[in-house]
């Protein structure tokens, strides 16, 4: 062991190793893993070694197939064996909604460029799978890249191939402490003290631990798991091909074929934490005592799926512990205010993952960014409020109970809510809101009353008329929506004006004025979709997605400048939206400040009512609006102002659902959907913002080539769709005559247009006007239509005038 090296990585597990490989196989050779026991002695010795395609998020779905095809490169570079078995898999369904879903599915795995996926009837799925009972499935999903590997061949075969790239692994040697210091961090160890610039936490069950030496709290726990090894299957003995990979996503239960044997895993509703706050040190290669009572149920289920379960012993019981966070991805990525500190934890499923998890974080460590979008793993998409213990028991729970159930788009799971609520909450749930939640806060979906029940579904919800006529008032009339879930950050300081221009790539607005603005990264991809507004007292705000806080403020953070100081005023501030033609006669009333002079995208300071508001006019609705916002402690009255002054215009109070369609007729892109960190600007068409002719800013040169070159392949583009009774949603594939051609990034009903709209992207050839194309809604092919922007109010007059 050496006294200094470039990067120390902590933890010998499947991600450790995957990390180091990484980092190694990227060009940085000056680095160790240092492992407490032996490499693999937390989780990673006793997986189930099973790796399958399918997950929700298709960026980490992306990163599965990565981790797949790179499982036989390390295994010839390392020259370790990794007892590889690709069986293929089977997803099965039973129920006609889950059925519906794998279709639904399995076009977005087309649209993400996995090809391998077919669907298949219960009958070819049995003669994949003889040894399955097909009672009850209506249909299931086929892919050829699935099956298991061997654990700690595994393991050994990205320590091997690392350390032939001239990393070095240490073994029985227990980090104690890390202490930030200039430059890097100082590991002391069991073995000595070394000095590194980055050190990984890839500590596995003990993560928690390893974090809170450099005084961070993930969000991440524990949970034990079941899977057991039957005897001998004589059924399969008969058999010349191993049995695919399968998880009956009813039963809660995943199967590989074992030896003649086979490995059952369970997901069981009734699930246990362990040691949520981390595995003790001295624990080591023990296992929990099964507890068969306390998965019965899903057990019953799995033996029926394989009958001849029903007829063998058990030869082995594994109930081992491995890490989940709140959403059960992995987190990935810098910590904000801890230079240096990296993490690759929480991942549930290390075979599958860890390759595109270790790629990830070692092109972040040693390029400044990933290649691909890696958001839906990044440890910046939680708050302080995940550090939380009860919120951390909750979510993690119910993301394990719910691995295998899948969850609609118009449905909002329960755990950890309601946390955050706006002041106004309760007179908002009085008046009928329907909640959904937006990082730790509720949100208003729409308006119902109170004894309806929306109908989980992947198609038009039973909630629609309700959001029509919400659409209908803020189209005709005036509509209110509470905005306290849009994240503002005020920017002060001699140098804030500076340091704006630097950040943004729009011209900044000129005092009393607001502007959209791209936030690009240095390799000119997308950073942000934000407002920012210069107050004219010399005060400045940035506005834009509130679940994007922390991601946000670790970007300003990693950019800033002396003489600024931004601050998140996310507990502070919150504010509602009026929207509507007549919105103006409604604010008009509640103050003698000049606010009919507002000119679109004009702010500036008014008193409204009692109280003092910062408001501008804007509204993503695409009408007439103004954007008032408050002090926490005013939101109620501020409320209560709005609907008392609107009431002789029939206000009417609005939620989420009607703004996202209220926003797609006007073409209007949001973030992770039309913009993400994977997509430059001018793919986005965000390009229309930014001030070529102004100074230097970040992204400019990356932006300007794009520019002055061949421009973007593919380009976002309005579709009309021919749809029945479902909308897109996001990632269905769009084709021209049976090629692909690009997918959706957002879709839904414009109520007003009377239209099934959808945003995509698609290649460049296609993108004009007119151009006939097809978009598969859950799994039925529809006719769709490129239309030109904007199909509500394509001059803008209803929003400027
Ligand atoms: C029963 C069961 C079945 C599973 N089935 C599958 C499956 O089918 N497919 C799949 O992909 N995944 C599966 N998993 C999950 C998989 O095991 C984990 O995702 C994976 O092992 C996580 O690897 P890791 O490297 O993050 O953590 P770990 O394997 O826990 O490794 C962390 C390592 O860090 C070391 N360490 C911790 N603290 C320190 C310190 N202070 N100093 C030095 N070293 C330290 C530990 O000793 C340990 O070796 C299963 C898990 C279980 C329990």
């Amino acid at each position: 062991m050496k006294s200094h090296y470039r990067a120390v990585v902590i933890g010998g597990g499947v991600v450790g190793a995957s990390v180091l490989y990484h980092l190694a196989k990227f060009g940085w050779k000056d680095v160790c893993l240092i492992e407490r026991n032996i490499l693999t002695a937390g989780s990673s010795w006793h997986a189930a070694g099973g790796i399958h395609a399918l997950n929700a998020d298709p960026n980490i779905a992306s990163l599965q197939a990565y981790t797949i095809d790179l499982l036989s490169e390390i295994q010839e570079e390392s020259g370790q064996d990794i007892g590889l078995h690709m069986t293929g898999g089977l997803t099965m369904a039973g129920t006609p909604d889950r059925w519906e879903w794998l279709q639904s599915a399995y076009r977005t795995f087309q649209s993400i460029g996995i090809e391998d996926v077919r669907l298949v009837s219960p009958k070819e799925a049995q003669d994949l799978c003889p040894i399955m009972s097909t009672d009850g499935l209506l249909g299931g999903m086929s892919a050829d890249r699935e099956g298991y590997v061997d654990t700690t061949g595994t393991v050994h075969a990205y320590a091997t191939a690392a350390k032939k790239r001239g990393a070095e692994v240490i073994e029985h040697n227990r980090v104690l402490e890390l202490h930030q210091v200039e430059g890097g961090w100082q590991v002391v160890t069991e073995k000595g003290t070394i000095h590194t610039e980055h050190v990984v936490n890839a500590a596995g069950l003990w993560a928690k631990q390893v974090g809170r030496m450099a005084g961070i709290e993930l969000p991440v726990s524990p949970l034990n798991h079941h899977y057991l090894i039957s005897d001998t299957i004589p059924a399969l003995e008969q058999l010349d091909f191993e049995v695919p990979m399968t998880v009956d996503l009813e039963g809660f239960t995943y199967m590989r074929q074992d030896q003649k044997g086979v490995l059952l895993g369970i997901y069981e509703l009734d699930h246990q934490h362990w040691n949520m706050d981390g595995a003790p040190w001295e624990y080591g290669f023990e296992l929990q005592q099964e507890d068969p009572d306390r998965i019965e149920k899903e057990l019953i289920l799995g033996f029926e799926r394989y009958p001849d379960l029903q007829n063998v012993g058990v030869k082995t019981w594994v109930n081992g512990a491995f890490t989940f966070s709140p959403d059960g991805n992995p987190l990935v990525g810098p910590v904000r205010g801890k230079p240096g500190y990296w993490c690759a934890c929480a991942v549930m499923a290390g075979f599958l993952q860890g390759g595109g998890v270790g790629k990830s974080l070692a092109e972040w460590m040693i390029h400044g960014e990933p290649e691909a979008d890696v958001y839906g793993m990044d440890v910046a998409r939680y708050g302080t409020f995940a550090e939380n213990k009860q919120y951390i028991k909750e979510t993690t729970g119910q993301f394990y109970s719910r691995r295998f159930v899948m969850t609609y788009p118009n449905e909002q799971l329960p755990a950890g809510r309601p946390l955050k609520m706006a002041p106004a909450y309760s007179e908002m749930n009085e008046a009928g809101a329907v909640w959904g939640q937006s990082w730790d806060m509720e949100v208003p979906l729409y308006f119902a009353p109170k004894e309806f029940e929306e109908t989980p579904t992947l198609k038009r919800s039973n909630a629609f008329d309700f959001v029509a006529a919400e659409c209908k008032a803020v189209r005709e009339n005036v509509g209110l929506l509470d905005i306290s879930a849009f994240s503002r950050f005020e920017v002060t300081g001699p140098n804030a004006e500076a340091w704006l221009d630097n950040v943004m790539a729009c011209a900044l607005p000129k005092p009393g004025r607001a502007k959209l603005a791209p936030m690009l990264a240095e390799d000119g991809r997308l950073k942000g979709d934000l407002t920012v507004f210069n107050w004219g007292d010399g005060s400045w705000w940035i506005m834009g997605s509130y679940y994007l806080r922390e991601w946000h403020m670790r970007w300003f953070d990693d950019h800033m400048m002396d003489g600024v100081s931004v601050r998140d005023l996310g507990e502070d501030t919150c504010g509602f939206s009026l929207s509507g033609p007549n919105s103006r006669k409604v604010i008009e009333k509640l103050t003698d400040g000049p606010i009919g002079d507002l000119k679109f995208l004009g702010c500036g300071h008014f008193d409204i009512g009692l109280i003092r508001a910062k408001v501008a006019r804007m509204s993503v609705a695409g009408e007439r609006g103004y954007e008032i916002n408050c002090r926490y402690g005013d939101h109620i009255k501020l409320r209560r102002m709005l609907l008392e002054a609107g009431e002789e215009f029939g206000i009417r109070e609005f939620g989420f659902n009607a703004m996202l369609s209220l926003r797609l007729e006007k073409s209007f892109g949001i973030w992770s959907a039309e913009f993400t960190q994977g997509y430059t600007a001018a793919q986005t068409g965000m390009d229309r913002w930014i001030a070529w002719d102004k100074g230097d800013f970040i992204g400019k040169d990356a932006a300007m080539a794009e520019r002055d070159g061949n421009g973007p392949a593919q380009l976002e583009v309005t579709l009309e769709i021919d749809a029945v009774d479902a909308d897109a949603s996001g990632y269905e594939p769009v084709w021209q005559d049976g090629k692909k051609v690009g997918f959706v990034t957002s879709g839904g009903y414009g109520h007003t247009v009377g239209k099934s709209l959808a945003i995509a992207m698609v290649n460049r050839e296609v993108a004009a006007e007119g151009t006939d194309l097809q978009v598969h809604i859950v799994g039925a092919e529809r006719a769709a239509k490129v239309i030109a922007p904007s199909p509500y109010d394509p001059s803008g007059k209803a929003m400027r005038g």
